[in-house]
Formats: C-alpha cells, structure tokens, sequence
C-alpha cells in the first residue's frame, strides 16, 4: 500500500518508514507530500490523538495515511507523562527538557518502582472515511541517567523489559538493562510499542480494507487493542 505518515517528528517519522518499507508498503511524509499540516492532539486518548492527525492529513492529500499517537506511562507518576509525552516539560518537543523533567519527577524513586510502559496507537485512515486504530505496547521502567545514542524522545530512558533478536522472530529478557537508545533498530522494532502496534496493524489490514461494513459503524472505525504485551 502507498501510505501518507501524518508526522512531523523526524525520530518517529524514521521508524515508521523502516517498520512500513520492511512490511512492504511505501510510504512519505506529510512533509514530502507537500503538506504542512499540525493539527492540535485534542483528543484525551492515544488512539483519539492518533485518529485526529490521520483523519487531517488523509483529508488534506486524498491517499491513505498512518499516524502513531504514542507516549510513557509511569506508574509512580500516575501514568504521566502519557498522551502529553511530547510536551511534558511545557514546550512541544523538546526531547532533552523533558528528560530532564521525568529525571526530576523520579528522584529518589527505587528501581522498583520506576515501572512504566510505552503506548503506540496507530491509526489507518482511508480517503473513504474507514479507519482502524492498533495499540502496541511495552512494558519496562524509567532509568537513572541517560544511556545510549540511538532513536530519539525518551530513548535514553526508558528500558524495556525484553529486546528483540535481529534476524529472528524471538525476544530475549533484557538481562543487561539496556535502555531503547542503545538497542539497534531491529532489536527495538521487535519489542517496541511502535513496531508491536504496526505488526498487529500488518496483521488485520487485509481483513480491514476487504470489510466494507465498518463505514456503517457509529463511530465509523474499529479498535483494536493490545491484550497482552509480554
Ligand atoms: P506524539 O505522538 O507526536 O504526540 O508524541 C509522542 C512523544 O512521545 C514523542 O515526542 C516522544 O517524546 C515520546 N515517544 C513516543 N515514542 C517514542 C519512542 O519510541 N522513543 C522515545 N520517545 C517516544
């Protein structure tokens, strides 16, 4: 399929073009599709977020477009910084600040209790008006300092339970404690929320565009979230 990415995050924009080319699809930017589009993330869920960004830029461009809503859950901070991850510390990405601001929100909170999760919403939206939301999810917790060089936001925090093994279809537990800065692409796609939400998108597209009956929904899409994501 030829996809929009109703992005403007070059981080998040590179691991949906390497997620989506891997699974065989092309994609561009808003950005290369000549669009300047920022719509405001009104929405109080990632998947609402996620459909109002999809929704603007495939009106705009008249092709399918995909779009992830995505955000840290920390358990200690009542599940912050959530669906204002991009603007925790005030200002709209700025990743450093905001690491700065979880690093002083968890001082002298213990490895125990530093649990946290990354959420990926991923919404398809088609030029017909169907759409379908995938959550992905993965679960670790928030580290002391910033480790690691690789990705982008909260990367250097945040460690993941388990990682991926390049090459293979299996994770292994993430014994090192290696935060998602430091994993290769393949080793964080394999396990991140963002690859975990396309590969169940991957997984249901074929069944979504084939159903028709989904334009006649009341909320005119389908949802379909993460159970389980060990
Ligand atoms: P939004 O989905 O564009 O509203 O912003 C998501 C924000 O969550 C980003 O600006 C990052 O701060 C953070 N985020 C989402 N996914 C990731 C990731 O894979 N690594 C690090 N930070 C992320």
């Amino acid at each position: 399929m030829n996809f929009i990415a109703a992005t403007n995050n070059p981080g998040k924009m590179a691991e949906l073009r390497r997620i989506l080319e891997r699974m065989g699809h092309t994609v561009q930017s808003q950005r290369e599709a000549g669009l300047t589009l920022d719509p405001e993330e009104t929405g109080a869920t990632f998947a609402e977020n996620a459909c109002i960004k999809a929704r603007a830029v495939c009106e705009a461009a008249a092709q399918p477009t995909v779009a992830d809503d995505s955000g840290l859950c920390v358990d200690a901070l009542d599940g912050a910084p959530g669906v204002h991850s991009a603007r925790y510390c005030g200002r709209h990405g700025d990743d450093e600040a905001n690491n700065d601001k979880l690093l002083a929100e968890l001082a002298g909170v213990p490895e125990d209790a530093r649990a946290a999760r990354f959420v990926s919403s991923v919404c398809v939206w088609l030029p017909d008006g169907r759409h379908a939301t995938f959550e992905g999810v993965c679960p670790g917790r928030v580290g002391f300092e910033r480790r690691g060089t690789n990705g982008f936001g909260y990367d250097p925090l945040f460690i993941p339970d388990r990682v991926g093994v390049p090459g293979t279809p299996d994770t292994v537990e993430n014994t090192q404690g290696r935060s998602y800065a430091e994993l290769s692409a393949g080793e964080k796609d394999a396990i991140s929320h963002r690859g975990r939400a396309m590969a169940r998108m991957e997984r249901e597209l074929e069944r979504f565009l084939a159903d028709k009956s989904v334009l006649g929904m009341a909320s005119g899409g389908v949802d379909i979230k993460e159970k389980d994501p060990s």
